[in-house]
Order: C-alpha cells, then sequence, then structure tokens
C-alpha cells in the first residue's frame, strides 16, 4: 500500500484488516474463541498491565471485532474504536466513562425515540440524567451546560423528521465548557459526515442499521477522535486521575490520545460486557464494503421519492432536508453535503387513521421498526417506535400523530414510488 492517504471506498474494504497472519485468508475469518493461549506467564502478565496490546478475552477483544471497531474508525478519521453489542451499549459504553452519580449531559431533544427513553429513564438507576433542549437555540445548549454536565449529546440527521443538527456550533459550546460532544451518525454514516472534522470528539452508531446495511446484526460503535484534554479539568476523573477500577492506572497520562478506547476496553467491556459477538462483526465488515455504493443510492432515491410525494395533492408535507423548501436546506448542505440521508417523513391528510391505512396497503414497503436497509421501510412512529413518548414529545421528536416515516431503500425508485402511489390511493379511498 502507498503512503497517500486512501480514499472513502477504498478504507470500506481494506481498513482494520489484513490477509490473516495464520492463514492468509484474504477475508476477515470469524475467530469463534473465547480465550487466546498467553506465550508464557511474563507475556500475559504484560497484557493484563496494558504493557503489550494482544487477546486476552473475547468479552474485552476479538479480532473480527477489532478489524470492525478499526474500520469504522478509520472511516470516521478517529484515533480509536469501539465494537458494541448494540447501538443502546454503544451510548451507554459512550458515556461510562465520562459519568457518574449525580452527573448529566444536554441531549437534543430530536433524537432516535429509543435513545430519548434510555436517556429520560433508565440512565437515572445508574444517578445520571439528561437535559433534553431543542438544539438549534444554542443559547439554551449553553444555558443547560452546567457544573455537573460531562457532555452533549446530539445525532446527525435526527430521526424521525429528517432534521439536521449544526455540528460545528455544538462543538464550539462543547469546547468552551471543557465537555465532549458525543454526536450519534447513524442515520449519516461517515460516507454523508464525519462529525470529528466538525469538532465532535466521540461518535456513536447503531451498526445495525446502515453500515451493516440490510438488516442482519444488531450492533454498535463507539470512535473516539483522540483530540479532546481529559486532563484540562476535574471533570473526567475516569481518565485523568488513578482509576481504581484498573489498578490506579492514570489512563490519559499512560495512553495520551488512546486513553478514551484503553478505558473503555479494560474497564467498560470488561465490567459492563456490552460486547459485540465475531459473527455478527463479520456481516457488518461485509456491509461496510459497499457501504459507499449504498449511500449513494440511498440518498438519490430518497430525492425523488421527497419530490415526488412533496407535488402530491393527497400530502400535506415532507420533512426531507434535501428538499428546497425545507428550513434545513441550508444546513444540509454544510453539514451532509452529499445527501441529506433516505430517512424522512410525510404527512398524509386524512390524518392518524389514513397513516395506518396506508401502512397497511403497502405492497413492497415493510412495516418493521427498523432503518438503514436496502429494503424500503415504513412506520407509523406515534404508534409505535415514539408511542413511550408524550404527545408533546412525540411532536418535539418530529413524530407527530399525522406522519409516517420512510425510510427509502436501493430498490428501483419507480418501484418505490409506484407502491405508495397505490397504497396512497387505497388510505384515502
Ligand atoms: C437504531 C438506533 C439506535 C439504537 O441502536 P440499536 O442497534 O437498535 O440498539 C440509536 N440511535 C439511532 C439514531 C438509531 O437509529
Amino acid at each position: 500500500m502507498t503512503d497517500r492517504p486512501m480514499g472513502f471506498d477504498t478504507l470500506a474494504i481494506h481498513a482494520g484488516a489484513a490477509p490473516d497472519p495464520a492463514t492468509g485468508a484474504r477475508q476477515v475469518p470469524i475467530y469463534q474463541t473465547t480465550a487466546y493461549v498467553f506465550r508464557d506467564a511474563d507475556h500475559a502478565a504484560k497484557l493484563f498491565n496494558l504493557q503489550e496490546v494482544g487477546w486476552i478475552y473475547s468479552r474485552l477483544t476479538n479480532p473480527t471485532v477489532s478489524a470492525l471497531a478499526n474500520r469504522v474508525t478509520a472511516l470516521e478519521g478517529g484515533a480509536g474504536g469501539i465494537a458494541c453489542s448494540s447501538g443502546h451499549a454503544a451510548q451507554i459504553m459512550a458515556l461510562f466513562p465520562l459519568m457518574g452519580p449525580g452527573k448529566n449531559i444536554v441531549a437534543s431533544s430530536r433524537l432516535y425515540g429509543g435513545t430519548i427513553t434510555q436517556f429520560s429513564q433508565t440512565i437515572k438507576r445508574f444517578g445520571w440524567s439528561a437535559k433534553f433542549v431543542d438544539t438549534d437555540d444554542l443559547g439554551a445548549v449553553s444555558k443547560a451546560v452546567d457544573k455537573n454536565t460531562r457532555a452533549i449529546f446530539c445525532e446527525t440527521i435526527a430521526n424521525p423528521g429528517g432534521y439536521v443538527t449544526d455540528i460545528p456550533a455544538l462543538a464550539k459550546i462543547a469546547d468552551r465548557k471543557g465537555i465532549p460532544l458525543i454526536v450519534d451518525n447513524t442515520t449519516a454514516t461517515p460516507w454523508l459526515c464525519k462529525p470529528i472534522e466538525m469538532g465532535a470528539t466521540l461518535v456513536v452508531h447503531s451498526a445495525t442499521k446502515y453500515l451493516t446495511g440490510n438488516g442482519t446484526v444488531t450492533g454498535g460503535i463507539v470512535v473516539d477522535s483522540g483530540k479532546f484534554d481529559w486532563s484540562q479539568n476535574d471533570k473526567f476523573p475516569s481518565l485523568s486521575q488513578p482509576e481504581p477500577a484498573y489498578h490506579g492506572l492514570t489512563f490519559h497520562a499512560a495512553l495520551g490520545p488512546m486513553a478514551y478506547t484503553f478505558h473503555s476496553i479494560a474497564v467498560g467491556l470488561r465490567d459492563l460486557g456490552m460486547t459485540m459477538n465475531p459473527q455478527g462483526a463479520h456481516y457488518t465488515l461485509m456491509g461496510i464494503e459497499t457501504l459507499g455504493l449504498r449511500m449513494e443510492r440511498h440518498v438519490e432515491n430518497a430525492r425523488k421519492v421527497a419530490e415526488w410525494l412533496e407535488k402530491d395533492p393527497r400530502v400535506d408535507y415532507v420533512t426531507y432536508a434535501g428538499l428546497k423548501s425545507s428550513p434545513y436546506q441550508k444546513r444540509a448542505k454544510k453539514i451532509v453535503p452529499k445527501g441529506a440521508g433516505a430517512l424522512f417523513t410525510f404527512a398524509l391528510k386524512g390524518g392518524y387513521d389514513a397513516c395506518v391505512k396506508l401502512i397497511d396497503n403497502v405492497k413492497l414497503f415493510s412495516h418493521v421498526a427498523n432503518l438503514g436497509d436496502t429494503r424500503s421501510l415504513i412506520i407509523h412512529s406515534a404508534s409505535t417506535t415514539h408511542r413511550q413518548l408524550s404527545e408533546a414529545q412525540q411532536v418535539a421528536a418530529g413524530a407527530s400523530p399525522n406522519v409516517v416515516r420512510l425510510s427509502i431503500g436501493i430498490e428501483n425508485v419507480e418501484d418505490i414510488i409506484a407502491d405508495l402511489d397505490q397504497a396512497m390511493t387505497k388510505a384515502l379511498a
């Protein structure tokens, strides 16, 4: 390989992997093993001391899983990455080195429904909390950050409404406050947006979605930029001070830009156990090989479907940020210049009942609680993914009762449009 920086599609196929040293296998093997034989007692001691990098036990690291973490790290332009058992696991893992009882995060009010539930309810059991703010109101974001705030959390393109976040503006606030910005880049993928280049410290993914791409795996990834100075203040003692959970190792002093990644493996994965399995990692690696090709088609199809819907008299409005009519069009050009993703909602005249009928009459679209599949998917968020939220939270999240969410696949776009057309006719008959 040459020294010049490689392009996205090349990295998507090659990063994090080399021919298998034992067999020469060209594809990344599925290392279906729990443990690894140490060379001798000294080797084992060095591994446990983090003096030498190697394999100990697959709850911590596994060659197939590490290939995946390293590939996504390369695509995001980070220093290190951790593969986890799901996107939600990745979110807890991302917060774990930063948080403690009484600490909080400031989170966008426009997030994946499950994340709003995780942040507003479940993390309270750890003594953590979240303050939800409209991230378009930068003054409100700044004001919400208090002395116990340990991160700002947002999504690049917020599901389901197709809202685009001003990542550089939030990164500036986070910087000023001495805390990291965490960006969930699931719906954009690094092909559309690289949050680290825009100032984010940490990127999280649900690998379940576009990274794998075909609805076969549940997984998550955390990528650390390696750029945050954990010792600039006393907010992050797990990284900047001796860590009692790892025989007093001071991770930042010992490991520099890899401090966060090593802490996440040596303490996070060790004790929380939210590890990805090697078979799942293998499927996701296969998916990522075609990420660029797929995303190109996803956004092209999404734009065409959104434009068609917007012109249709049966439709009240379409929330695709790639449309000229979108209030986020200008921002989308800056944050996701290659396309505003493939996920958006539209409001059908006829409200809740018509939405439900539409969903019962689609044939090509699949009615599932998922997104980022090669197949086109449809769901009525208010009665499903966002059901646990109050109506006010639903509206704030872009999941009003009269809207249907589409995840546009990579089929022929004429077939996608024809299916929506016939289902809309039946829904409004
Ligand atoms: C799906 C999703 C998650 C949760 O990921 P899982 O893999 O389902 O746990 C988090 N954020 C976003 C934006 C998602 O789409």
